[in-house]
């Protein structure tokens, strides 16, 4: 059996940290977006994380697109934060 970090079965904190966001970019292989989600399912903290990037990135996408004044991102940003 091969226990090598790479092919290790299980996320940890420190892997959702690294990879979280690849995640909200949907750039994972199919095994480590199981992997990932495995981690969130039973791990509040990272949840969260996740959450937030999620959101973040949603914020950051808006801005862009619609060119939302500085003032109105860190609204939404400050709101985010709030709710976690
Ligand atoms: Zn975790």
């Amino acid at each position: 059996m091969n226990l090598s970090p790479k092919n290790k079965k299980h996320f940890e904190c420190s892997d959702i940290e690294k990879y979280v966001q690849q995640y909200v970019d949907n750039m994972l292989d199919e095994e480590k977006k199981r992997l990932f989600e495995e981690h969130i399912e039973y791990c509040l903290p990272c949840d969260k994380k996740v959450e937030f990037e999620k959101k973040f990135k949603e914020v950051v996408r808006l801005k862009v697109k619609e060119e939302l004044p500085p003032e109105v991102v860190h609204q939404k940003l400050k709101s985010i934060l709030k709710n976690l």
